[in-house]
Parts: C-alpha cells; sequence; structure tokens
C-alpha cells in the first residue's frame, strides 16, 4: 500500500505521512455524507449561513495556522497564503450573505394564463476532486455554495497536500456543520474513479489537468453524472499600442508570477503590439528582477519553489524543446542546481508556433512573449490555442476593448486588469479549459435540481 506523503518541496523534509482509505472506509464516509444529506437538506438557508459564517470566522482567527500549512505542503509564499485563506473567508460569507437569494424560486406566468415555479433542490453527495496549487481557496469555492445549496461533499484532494485536506474537513467541524456534511478522504485516483461509480455520489467537481479531468468526467459520463471541469489554462494578455505601457508590464509580471506561476489563470502568452513590445520587455524584465527568491515561510520572500520537483522537471524540458525548436531564451532557463523544485523565472521570445510554449500549458514561471503587427494578429493569436480560460486585454479606449474582448474565445476577459477569481463574478473556461461555471449564483446553480413545478 502506498502511503500520502506530505512533503515540504523547499526543503525536502517529509512532514506527515497518511495511511490511505481502505475500500470499505471510502463506502462507509458516502454511506455517512447521504445519511446527513437527508436531514442537512431540510435545514434553513438561515442555519446553513450562520455555519458558513462560523467556517469564515475560523479561517480568519486561525489564518497563521492555515497559512503556514499551504506554505509548508506547497511551497506557495506565506503573504500569498495569508491571503488564500482570507479569500476562503470571502467566499464563505459572500454565499452565507447571498445564497438563500440566489436560490429563490422562480415563478413563471405563461401566456395561457397558467402558473409555474422553479424550485432549487440540492442533488446529494458531490465528490470534490482538487488540486494542489491553492489547496485551501480550490475546495472553499467548491465548498461554500455546495454546502449552503444543501448538498454534502467528499473531498477527494491532491495527494501532495494532505495536511490541507484535513485541516479543511477540521474548519468545517469546528464551524460546527454537522458530521458528514463535509468530509476529507484521502484516497488516490484509482480509488477515486470507484468513489465516483457509487451510486451514492450524485455529481462530481474537478479542478485541474486535462488528463485528470477526462478521467473523471468519461467515468461519470458512463454512470450519467454531472460535472464540472476547471482545467487548464494558455490564458493570453494582449498589450495594445495605445496601452498604459508602464501599468501593464508591472501587472503582467504579478499575473505570470502568482502562485510562482502555478495558476490556470495565471498570464502565460503576452501579446504585444511591435510599436511597443520592446518598451514592454525592458519594463517586464526590471519588474521580474525586483522578485525576491527566498524561504517560503519568510516575510519578505516573493517566491519560492515548484510544488513538487516532477513538476520542475516537466517544465523545464518544456522550456528546453521550445529552446531547441527555435526559441529563444531572453531570462532564465537553466536547469535547477540545489534544490529539485527549483527553477529560475523565465521569458521566452521568437517562439516557433509548433513548439510546447506556444501549444501547451507552462505551469510554472515561465512568460512566453509575442510580438504582433495589430489588433487582428493579436485576437487571432489569442485565440490559437485549445484552451479557454481567462484573457486580460490593456487599451485606453474602452469601447474598442469591449468590442475585442468579444472575439477572446475564453469564459473571462479582463480590461486592464489581471484575471482574478472574485465570488461575485463566474469563473470557469470554455474549449480545453473545461465547462460549467464556479462563484456568483451560476457557481450555486452547478449541482442543484432546477424543478419545475407546474400550477395547473
Ligand atoms: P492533476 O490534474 O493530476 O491533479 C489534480 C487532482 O486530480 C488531484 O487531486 C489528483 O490526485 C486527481 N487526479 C489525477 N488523475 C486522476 C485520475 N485519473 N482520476 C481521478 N483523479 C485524478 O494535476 P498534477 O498535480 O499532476 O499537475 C499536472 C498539471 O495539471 C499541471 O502542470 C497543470 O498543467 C495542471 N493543473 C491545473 C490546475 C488548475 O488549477 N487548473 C491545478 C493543478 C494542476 P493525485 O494528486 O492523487 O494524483
Amino acid at each position: 500500500m502506498k502511503l500520502i506523503k506530505s512533503i515540504n518541496p523547499f526543503s525536502g523534509e517529509v512532514l506527515k505521512e497518511f495511511v490511505p482509505l481502505t475500500p470499505r472506509e471510502m463506502e462507509i464516509s458516502a454511506e455517512k455524507a447521504q445519511n446527513t444529506f437527508e436531514s442537512w437538506k431540510k435545514s434553513s438557508f438561515t442555519d446553513r449561513s450562520s455555519l458558513l459564517k462560523r467556517a469564515a470566522n475560523e479561517l480568519r482567527e486561525n489564518r497563521e495556522h492555515y497559512a503556514k500549512l499551504i506554505s509548508l505542503e506547497m511551497g506557495k509564499v506565506i503573504k500569498e497564503s495569508r491571503a488564500e485563506v482570507e479569500k476562503c473567508a470571502w467566499v464563505c460569507d459572500f454565499y452565507a450573505e447571498k445564497g438563500e437569494e440566489f436560490l429563490q424560486s422562480d415563478r413563471i406566468d405563461l401566456p395561457d394564463g397558467k402558473k409555474a415555479k422553479v424550485l432549487y433542490q440540492p442533488f446529494g453527495v458531490i465528490l470534490a476532486v482538487m488540486p494542489w496549487n491553492f489547496p485551501f481557496w480550490q475546495v472553499f469555492r467548491f465548498a461554500a455554495p455546495t454546502l449552503m445549496a444543501g448538498n454534502t461533499a467528499l473531498l477527494k484532494h491532491a495527494s501532495n497536500v494532505p495536511q490541507c485536506a484535513l485541516a479543511i474537513q477540521e474548519v468545517f467541524e469546528k464551524a460546527g456543520f454537522p458530521e458528514g456534511a463535509f468530509q476529507t478522504l484521502l484516497i488516490d485516483s484509482d480509488s477515486t474513479l470507484r468513489l465516483l461509480e457509487n451510486p451514492i455520489i450524485k455529481a462530481a467537481s474537478l479542478t485541474g489537468s486535462e488528463k485528470a479531468g477526462a478521467a473523471v468526467a468519461s467515468t461519470a459520463g458512463k454512470h450519467i453524472k454531472k460535472t464540472l471541469l476547471e482545467l487548464g489554462g494558455s490564458d493570453p494578455f494582449i498589450v495594445l499600442a495605445d496601452a498604459d505601457i508602464e501599468k501593464a508590464a508591472e501587472t503582467a509580471v504579478k499575473a505570470r508570477m502568482i502562485n510562482f506561476g502555478q495558476s490556470c489563470i495565471a498570464a502565460k502568452r503576452f501579446i504585444v503590439e511591435e510599436s511597443v513590445y520592446d518598451e514592454f520587455l525592458a519594463l517586464f524584465k526590471k519588474h521580474l528582477s525586483a522578485l525576491k527568491k527566498g524561504n517560503p515561510l519568510d516575510e519578505d520572500s516573493d517566491f519560492a519553489c515548484i510544488a513538487r520537483p516532477d513538476l520542475a522537471v516537466e517544465l523545464f524540458e518544456q522550456v528546453q524543446k521550445t529552446k531547441e525548436m527555435g526559441g529563444k531564451i531572453v531570462v532564465g532557463g537553466k536547469a535547477p542546481t540545489g534544490n529539485p523544485a527549483d527553477f529560475e523565472p523565465t521569458i521566452l521570445t521568437d517562439i516557433p508556433h509548433d513548439s510546447p510554449a506556444f501549444s501547451e500549458e507552462l505551469f510554472g514561471p515561465v512568460a512566453s512573449i509575442f510580438k504582433v503587427k495589430n489588433v487582428q494578429e493579436a485576437i487571432s493569436l489569442a485565440n490559437a490555442t485549445e484552451f479557454g480560460l481567462g484573457g486580460s486585454l490593456w487599451t485606453k479606449d474602452l469601447k474598442k476593448g469591449e468590442l475585442i474582448a468579444a472575439e477572446i474565445e475564453t469564459g473571462a476577459v479582463f480590461l486592464n486588469s489581471m484575471v482574478a477569481s472574485n465570488p461575485w463574478l463566474p469563473f470557469g473556461g470554455i474549449k480545453k479549459s473545461g465547462y460549467g461555471r464556479e462563484l456568483a449564483r451560476h457557481g450555486i446553480l452547478e449541482f442543484v435540481n432546477a424543478k419545475t413545478v407546474y400550477l395547473g
């Protein structure tokens, strides 16, 4: 039996080891989630809302404890871990306050004088398969609306963040949620697919790679269960000639370097009009070089390391292959010498269209910068990807910006700002970035039955 290990990627130290659940233990947890659902679905919005508020308070009161766990297990710098925990409290408060309103039944007046209602009722037990990159946020943005709607949840978290996974269950327990409303299951991928086949599980939400998404969605499909997939991205960051170039370059570095580049909505392809290309590139280099590398637990570190050595190796290979195919490394690109999870922030230019930096997701601190002749070429390049998660567009002409935004094939476009998730805004992708929406009203409607009641 393979143990689930919590390893500090910055030091390589094994922090803890966990024995995965047996198939029977997994079934018992599913049964418990179903039993809890039977009463939880009848609880009032007021009760659910006050529990979510208590979860938010627990996160804020013990922010340091949770933030430190995140930094230790996946190498995020502590100031970003704190911000992540705060954001989880925000999403709990958001659904505590807005959930009831979002789930109010609709009334439909039919042309023949008859009436109907649409009720929004919970599905039941929902399985969440979650990644390590924002080990708290990805889970809370699923859990807050899912629980508020009256569902119960089972979490299969990424194998490299078991302590975060258990801590999240603890947050809900400390808040006073009924036992079984939210359970973390320490299990591997194969067991996850078997669990998904269990009739108790009514739907699944997955954030992660295309490969994991396809595996979960095909198993769910065989059993006619709904899935929500939030997969990778290769987000364009378009800088037009009339943009505020200083602000665009400063934000571009933030947008690429957040979480050391390991974010689905990180800006990955910088598409710059040729008249401002040199200026943008120079400013990008300047802001990138100002960032400080250090221990994830140090207050002034801006970045530390990749979350796992194998991911650093994969990223390095993508950069090397792009170089061999004719791409130019302007900054970085050297192999790690000490810690195998180290990675040098890297800038690539002159990127061939058949190279990994053009067609694949680069999940780390590598900026691919492209020069284009005009707006039309910028739009074509932005759309020349299998992904479609987010995009950022920089221009001082907002009217023009809105017209261009309509032509970009993504789930979101942010004008003069980096792409960021926000409880008030629907979040999700198209194409190979997945389907379904999280957050806002859209997110809470994913795992409810919109039931029509015709009032004859
Ligand atoms: P994965 O997609 O493999 O992992 C995400 C989650 O899915 C984990 O809980 C993982 O469990 C689980 N999982 C993986 N394969 C299966 C499967 N066949 N059946 C059921 N569950 C599965 O991400 P990686 O950690 O391997 O990262 C690889 C790449 O994925 C990254 O480089 C990036 O491109 C993308 N990614 C995208 C994210 C996003 O936010 N959209 C987040 C993380 C990764 P386990 O850990 O046990 O394998």
